[in-house]
């Protein structure tokens, strides 16, 4: 039977492409990509030859009928992005939930992703996080939609253009305050950088230095009640929430 296959292609460094993922595009009968250039440069460095079909957001409800006609017929589909997983602020999740509900195998070949690589280079608490994707690119929007995450407990992962970043940090310290912060640059390529620091820190550094070069993916350390309490911390604070209740 026909199979869709999630494989995840490099972020900037093409030794990151797994094995598995060159011998399942290798395999494959046909691939479903965003960028036709940018997948025929990765097949070129494979050595490989594949009828491509072009699946991004602006022709996917077009495009899905064909690709879900070539897996009923029985076609090995691998989908990938430009670069990394996936589905991930990437296009697939119809083409997943679809398959899915018409009994088609769906697998993945796990590989790169930019927002977890720069989470675990952070420095900041992995145990609980939220990927954000992109924020919207104008300020106020920016900011609303950072007023209603401004209380999770967790970790903060979001994408930036470089460009944009200064502004960003910007709104970061205006509607988070000065919490820790991390800001992840061209990972897995020549000039990789992880600057680590408060957001005050960080807006004042890239606003003397003007915007950096290449992709960032950002990283905003939990509230800072979050942060796990030492025991002798929970003992004091049990006991003060007691005395309220006496
Ligand atoms: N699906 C991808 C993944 O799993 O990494 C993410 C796709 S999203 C459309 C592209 C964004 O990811 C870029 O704008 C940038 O913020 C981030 N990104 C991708 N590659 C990166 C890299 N090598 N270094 C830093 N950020 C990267």
């Amino acid at each position: 039977g026909g199979e869709l296959a999630l494989v995840a292609t490099p972020i900037g460094n093409l030794g990151d492409l797994t094995r598995r993922a060159a011998d399942y595009l290798q395999a494959a009968d046909c691939i479903a990509c965003e960028d036709s250039r940018v997948t025929l440069r990765l097949l070129q460095h494979l050595g490989l030859k594949k009828p491509l079909i072009v699946y991004h957001d602006h022709n996917a409800e077009e495009m899905r009928p064909q690709l879900m006609e070539r897996l009923q017929r029985g076609e090995k589909m691998a989908l990938v992005s430009d670069a990394g997983t996936p589905l991930i602020s990437d296009p697939g999740f119809k083409l997943v939930r679809a398959a899915a509900a018409a009994g088609i195998r769906v697998t993945a070949l796990p590989g790169p992703s930019a927002p977890i690589m720069a989470l675990i280079l952070s420095g900041l608490p992995s145990d609980r996080f939220l990927f954000l994707g992109f924020l919207p690119p104008r300020s106020t929007a920016r900011r609303g939609e950072l007023a209603e995450v401004a209380q999770v407990r967790a970790s903060l992962i979001l994408f930036e253009t470089a460009p944009r970043l200064v502004d960003a940090l910007e709104d970061l310290l205006a509607v988070l305050g000065d919490r820790p912060a991390a800001v992840a640059r061209e990972l897995t390529k020549m000039f990789e950088e992880v600057r680590r620091g408060p957001l005050s820190e960080l807006a004042a550094h890239y606003r003397e230095a003007g915007p950096p070069r290449g992709e960032i993916v950002l990283v905003v350390g939990p509230p800072a009640a979050a942060v796990p309490a030492d025991a002798a911390d929970l003992d004091a604070a049990l006991g003060a929430a007691l005395a309220k209740m006496r």
